[in-house]
């Protein structure tokens, strides 16, 4: 189980506890369900196994009050022969199965007993514990042997004298039992309220222990000034605002002054700046960069692969345009180098821009992220920019902070939303900024939800009805399915509403080749040029379909959700996702990103077949209900299994939340973060809480080690 210390051993918490309650009659017994009862033993015989003389079985079979019996095999076990006497009565724990037709039980785990009142009214004196804690388990570990080690263990170690992370005053005021109480409760609790006491603590615990760390952090960081590097009036960034073809929105304002004021202070930046993709995230941080570069210094721009960072690179240089062509014939005056570092440059251009970056000729840096922290030298690094925060950990940034001499600022952008306990306890060193409106006058996409199930034929006629308006009105449309299907195996449904019919429930996902079957069978689309597109299409086909409908040479697309990256085709109006019911919500977002994007009112059509009962049917109507990745991204978290989320943002490095689960604890991570203020406000590097400190480098060792061995 990876657990080599009786500190890891401890920290072994139960899975779930068995309460008093749920000690079972034989007639409740249900096959693979793990389970305790109190019966009496009816006989006992013990045979050699015909197989191997040498082992032999013991067949113990018991019965309770509630007249039922069941076979318990033992295999080799002559202290089950020797402990289980007939008439004898013990308290059995264990996973029944059918054999032969009937419930039995091949082991169980036993405790013999007086009474069965003394079970049911055990305490912790007589030995027998309820609740029962049921342990992660793995192979011949199982609860029962885990049980024992941990109640031998408590029985020995002198848990009241452990090291307490947290001290009584912050015990008293959160209202939570020292460290070796909660030990004890955890693992051998008398009430259902000892152990949720225990997990409380140890909830708070770790979300206390986390925040101390990224507070200390952040006060480590504010207390290593770095140079002011305030706006100038007339610089490369005032030129570059006279320039831009475009207003800036007002939240790009608002954190574009947030960003200045803190470059120009002399405590380091350390800011998250989230925003959907085209929310004009880019924009600000050029600014920011720009604004260091106008005091002498440079900026680097981190991206997570090669294609990013060679984008990010033509993007910045177009759009500063005179502004990045020093000493160049139509450069300006003020002008600034910025360099592209890549692995797969050739070699003389390498040698060039870690020159340029080392000289200081280059203000802006782009590159990935292992070139930037490996080999590049800077004369005065001022900025880093880092693209997509997941992946990109907080050693990471550590690692940047050592080689630039003076602490860089940092600015982290991303445009997977991060709702805001994920942000408190793995980003919570981080400031935070949000972009929420769209630039450029762009509209909303209204998201509508059609459901097949519950509305009749019409319903579907009215979608491609709709299509063939946005096609006459000289749009274009995107249509989606989740599959790509063959001609081959083409359903023979005429419509999806008559799949629906013949299927009854759960129909097959829709296909690309049948959806286009559809789109050239509606009599209104007769006339709409159309095209597919898919993965299993080559590069070229893919390439050329795709400039067709940049084009405006086919109006109708498609597509599985290979759309879903890299398109913008402003002309594009309609998107019918059919079948949406099988993508996630981001996912959803994400693909309705692709219409919305020039000047024209858009529209998606959410087109399912899942009756609105189903599960996945709220997913959708949340999808149709708000166009804010935020809200979005918070519903997702109430709507799936937390650990995906939580999984995804911790791949920066951080994998160390057990107890803390982000989608019921933002309260309790609040009172940890203020908790964890206090502390380091008054004792910035914890030299007077020592055991809090270790506590501290011991889960981020362990962090450490799991980030390592994921590679
Ligand atoms: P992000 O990096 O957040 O995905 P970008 O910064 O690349 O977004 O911006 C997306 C597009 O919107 C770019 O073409 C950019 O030039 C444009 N843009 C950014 N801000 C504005 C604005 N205030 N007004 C109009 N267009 C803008
Ligand atoms: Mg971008």
């Amino acid at each position: 189980m990876g657990i080599t210390t009786v500190g890891q051993l401890l920290d072994h918490a139960p899975r779930r506890y068995i309460r008093r309650g749920r000690i079972q009659a034989l007639t409740e017994l249900v096959a693979g369900e793990r389970t305790s009862f109190v019966a009496r033993v009816e006989s006992s015989s013990t045979r050699r196994m015909r197989s191997d003389p040498r082992r032999s079985l013991t067949d113990v079979i018991v019965c309770d009050d509630s007249g039922a019996s069941l076979k318990i095999t033992f295999f080799n076990a002559y202290s089950a022969q020797k402990d289980l006497p007939v008439g004898s009565l013990a308290l059995f724990t264990g996973k029944p199965e059918y054999y032969r037709g009937e419930l039995a039980m091949t082991g169980a785990d036993y405790a013999p007993v007086d009474t069965p009142e003394s079970v049911l009214d055990a305490t912790s004196d007589t030995g027998e514990l309820l609740p029962i804690p049921v342990y992660p388990e793995a192979g011949k570990l199982t609860t029962p042997k885990l049980t024992r080690v941990l109640h031998q263990l408590l029985l020995t170690a002198d848990l009241d004298s452990l090291p307490d992370p947290l001290s009584p005053e912050l015990l008293a005021a959160q209202d939570l039992p020292p460290l070796g109480q909660a030990y004890r409760d955890l693992h051998r609790p008398e009430t259902v309220a000892a152990y949720e006491l225990a997990r409380r603590r140890f909830r708070f615990q770790e979300a206390f222990v986390l925040q101390t760390e990224l507070m200390r952090r952040r006060a480590e960081h504010a207390a290593r000034p770095v140079d002011p590097r305030p706006p100038r009036p007339d610089g490369i960034l005032a030129r570059f605002d006279a320039a831009l073809p475009f207003e800036l929105t007002p939240g790009q304002r608002e954190v574009g002054e947030q960003i200045a004021a803190e470059l120009a202070g002399t405590a380091p930046m350390n800011r998250l700046l989230q925003g959907d993709v085209g929310s004009g995230k880019t924009v600000v941080a050029l600014r920011a960069m720009l604004q260091v570069v106008d005091n002498g210094g440079q900026a680097a721009m981190l991206a997570p692969t090669e294609v990013l960072a060679t984008q990010h690179h033509d993007k910045i240089t177009a759009a500063l345009g005179p502004l990045a062509a020093p000493g160049q014939l139509g450069g300006d005056p003020l002008a600034t180098g910025v360099v592209l570092l890549t692995g797969s440059m050739p070699a003389a251009a390498r040698r060039r821009a870690l020159l340029d970056a080392a000289s200081g000729a280059a203000g802006i840096v782009v590159g990935t992220h292992a070139l930037i922290q490996d080999t590049v030298q800077f004369a005065d690094l001022g900025l880093a920019v880092v693209d997509e925060q997941h992946r990109f950990g907080v050693e990471q940034r550590d690692a940047l902070r050592a080689k630039a001499g003076q602490a860089p600022h940092t600015l982290v952008m991303t445009a997977t939303p991060i709702p805001r306990t994920v942000a408190m306890t793995v980003f919570g060193d981080l400031d935070v900024s949000t972009l929420r409106e769209l630039p450029g006058g762009r509209r909303p996409v209204e998201t509508f939800v059609v459901g097949l199930a519950e509305h009749g034929p019409a319903w579907e006629r009215r979608v491609w009805a709709l299509a063939a308006e946005h096609v006459a009105r000289g749009r274009q449309v995107y249509v989606v399915a989740p599959k790509i299907g063959d001609d081959a195996a083409l359903p023979p449904f005429t419509s999806l509403r008559a799949s629906l019919e013949a299927q009854q429930e759960d129909p097959e996902p829709a296909t690309v080749t049948w959806l286009e079957e559809l789109v050239a069978a509606q009599p209104e689309l007769r006339a709409a040029r159309t095209a597919v597109l898919h993965g299993r299409q080559d590069a070229q086909t893919k390439a050329g379909t795709m400039s067709g409908f940049a084009a405006g040479d086919i109006d109708v697309l498609v597509s599985t959700t290979v759309v879903e990256v890299g398109v913008d085709v402003p002309n594009a109006t309609l998107m019918v996702v059919v079948d949406p019911e099988r993508f996630g919500i981001s996912q959803l977002h994400q693909l309705r990103g692709r219409i919305g994007r020039g000047e024209y009112a858009s529209t998606c059509l959410l087109v399912t077949r899942a009756a609105p009962d189903h599960p996945a049917r709220a997913r959708l109507e949340a999808v149709a209900a708000t166009t804010d990745g935020f809200e979005l991204a918070e519903v997702d978290l109430q709507l799936r299994k937390e650990g995906d989320i939580l999984g995804a943002s911790q791949s920066g490095g951080r994998s160390g939340l057990r107890w803390v689960s982000a989608l019921r604890d933002e309260a309790l991570v609040a009172r940890a973060r203020t908790a964890a203020e206090a502390v380091i406000r008054a004792d910035p590097d914890l030299s007077g809480h020592p055991v809090l400190r270790a506590t501290i480098d011991r889960v981020l060792d362990e962090d450490r080690q799991a980030f390592l061995e994921r590679g």
